[in-house]
C-alpha cells in the first residue's frame, strides 16, 4: 500500500515538515538537525511473510515505497533498487542458529554501498530534467567515501568532491576513491579526519558558497538511512520468516546509522527481540546507557575497527528521538528521553581491541570464519550478551550478526594474526593497477572555500 503522503521533520523541532525530496536534497535540516519521518510507516502481519519469497531488491522497494510514498514512481522504484541490488548478500550459518550476514559484496566491499547506491540513484531521479547540477561534498575515514564516490561516479547534474585525511587512508581504500575520476573528484587534506568533516561543515553553513548548491552525503542524509532499513528485513525472512520467531541482531556502530535503519525496521514491524550494539574502545554510547550521562569522547581513540573511530556519532539525535527525547547536533540533550525503554531495546556494549584480535583468531581455528575488525566486534559483542544478559529463552533464539566489510579490505592486519592473506573479490583487486588521481590540499578553509568557488559555480 502506497501512503499518500508522508513529511520529515527535523530532531531538533525547529524547521518546517518537508517532502522526502527536499529532506533528501537538503541533507541537513535548516535547524542543524537530522530529518525524521514524521510517523513511522508499518507493515501488517501477512505482509511481511511473503517477503520469504522475494528476491531482495523486491523486499528493497517494499520498504522504501512506504516511504517515498507517491514522489517517487513505483514503477521507477522498482526499477532503481533492481538496479543498485545486483549481488549477493551471504547469510552464514556458525553453528545452531547464531549467523553472520555478509553486507560486503557491493562494488566497494563495504556496506556503505547498500546506501549510497540507492541514495544517488533516488538523488538522480530527482534531479532529472532539472537544469541545476547538485555538488556532493563528502568527507571519508575510508569507506564512505568510495561507496559514495562509486555509487555516484557517470551520474548526470551531480558532482562528487570527496575529502579524506591523506595519511589515515589504506592504499587500497584511497585508490578505490582516486582511480575513478569524470565526474569525481579526490582531495587529500593534510590533517586528520575530523579537519576533513570541518572543512565540509564550514563549506555547507558559508553564505559565500549558497548559490553552489552543495549537498552531503554522509550518513546523516535520511536517503542513506532509508535503505539501511532493508537488510535486516530481508535477514528475518531468510533464518526465520515468522511472526512469532523474533531475531537478535548484533550491529558494529560508530556513527549509529546501521543500528538506526534496524531500529525503524523493528518499529516498521519486524520482529526483533533486541539489538546488541557493539562499539570500540570509543564506547560513549554503552557509557551512556549504563549512566544516564552522554559525554563525546574527543579525540576519537584509534581502533583497528577503524570506521568505529566515532567520539560523537552522528546519528544519535535521531536514536534519541525515537524514544521521546531531543538532542541537538553538539550531543547536549535537552529532553530525555525514556531510558528504561532504550536499555530494554538495546544491549550497548564495547570491545577491546584484544578482545577483537582473539575473536578474528578464534573464530578462524574454531569456526574456520574469516571476519575482518568489524564484524569481529560485533560477534564478540553478541557473546557478550549472551553470556550476560539472556533474557529467559534467548539461548535459543536466532542471532545474527553483521559483517559490514570484507577481509580483504584489512588484509594487512588479517594476515598479522592468522598469517593467510584472505582472497581479493574482483572489485578490489582490479583497482590495483589503475591510474590515481587526487589533488593534494592543505588544511585551510579559505583557501578551500576559492578552490569551490573557482570550480564549482
Ligand atoms: C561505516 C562502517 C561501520 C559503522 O557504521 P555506522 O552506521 O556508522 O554505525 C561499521 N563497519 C564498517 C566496515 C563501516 O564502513
Amino acid at each position: 500500500m502506497v501512503q499518500d503522503r508522508l513529511f520529515f521533520h527535523s530532531t531538533n523541532l525547529r524547521s518546517p515538515e518537508t517532502s522526502f525530496r527536499e529532506a533528501l536534497l537538503n541533507g541537513l535540516a535548516p535547524d542543524g538537525g537530522l530529518y525524521m519521518p514524521s510517523a513511522i510507516p508499518v507493515f501488517k502481519a501477512g505482509e511481511l511473510e511473503v517477503f520469504s519469497s522475494k528476491e531482495y531488491h523486491e523486499i528493497a522497494s517494499s520498504v522504501l515505497e512506504k516511504y517515498t510514498g507517491n514522489e517517487i514512481e513505483p514503477m521507477h522504484l522498482k526499477a532503481m533498487c533492481e538496479d543498485a541490488y545486483d549481488f549477493e548478500i551471504p547469510i552464514e550459518r556458525v553453528y545452531d542458529r547464531y549467523y553472520i550476514m555478509r553486507l560486503d559484496r557491493g562494488p566497494t566491499a563495504s556496506f556503505k554501498d547498500f546506501a549510497a547506491r540507492m541514495m544517488g540513484r533516488m538523488m538522480q531521479y530527482f534531479l532529472a530534467g532539472d537544469e541545476r547540477n547538485l555538488t556532493i561534498l563528502t568527507a571519508t575515514s575510508g569507506d564512505t567515501g568510495s561507496a559514495v564516490a562509486n555509487a555516484f561516479h557517470g551520474l548526470d547534474n551531480i558532482r562528487v568532491i570527496i575529502l579524506f585525511p591523506a595519511e589515515e587512508v589504506t592504499s587500497l581504500q584511497r585508490k578505490q576513491m582516486t582511480t575513478l575520476r569524470d565526474n569525481v573528484r579526490v582531495i587529500a587534506v593534510n590533517g586528520k579526519f575530523d579537519d576533513c568533516q570541518q572543512l565540509v561543515k564550514n563549506a555547507f553553513t558559508d553564505p559565500v558558497l549558497e548559490d553552489l548548491n552543495l549537498s552531503s552525503a554522509n550518513s546523516i542524509n535520511i536517503g542513506r538511512l532509508l535503505p539501511q532499513i532493508v537488510y535486516y528485513f530481508y535477514a528475518w525472512s531468510r533464518v526465520s520468516g515468522k511472526q512469532d520467531d523474533p531475531v537478535v541482531f548484533s550491529v558494529p556502530s560508530g556513527n549509529f546509522g546501521n543500528l538506526m535503519g534496524g531500529l525503524l525496521a523493528w518499529k516498521m514491524g519486524l520482529p526483533v527481540r533486541r539489538f546488541v550494539v557493539a562499539t570500540n574502545s570509543n564506547d560513549e554510547v554503552p557509557v551512556y546507557l549504563e549512566t544516564g550521562i552522554y559525554r563525546k569522547i574527543s579525540p576519537s581513540k584509534d581502533c583497528i575497527s577503524s570506521a568505529m573511530n566515532v567520539g560523537h556519532p552522528g546519528n544519535l539525535p535521531r536514536m534519541v528521538s525515537l524514544y521521546g527525547g531531543v538532542m541537538d547536533e553538539a550531543g547536549v540533550i535537552t529532553r530525555a528521553p525514556d531510558l528504561k525503554k532504550m536499555r530494554e531495546d538495546i544491549f550497548a556494549v564495547s570491545v577491546s581491541e584484544t578482545e577483537t584480535r582473539e575473536t578474528i583468531r578464534l573464530c578462524h581455528s574454531q569456526s574456520g570464519l574469516l571476519l575482518e575488525p568489524h564484524g569481529a566486534v560485533a560477534w564478540k559483542g553478541l557473546q557478550k550478551y549472551l553470556h550476560h544478559c539472556t533474557l529467559p529463552g534467548d539461548e535459543s533464539r536466532v542471532c545474527i550478526a553483521l559483517e559490514t566489510a570484507h577481509p580483504a579490505k584489512f588484509h594487512e592486519e588479517i594476515s598479522k594474526l592468522l598469517g593467510v592473506t584472505p582472497p581479493f573479490p574482483e572489485s578490489l583487486s582490479k583497482v590495483e593497477g589503475r591510474k590515481e588521481d587526487f589533488l593534494p590540499f592543505e588544511n585551510n578553509y579559505a583557501n578551500f572555500r576559492d578552490f569551490l568557488r573557482k570550480n564549482y559555480k
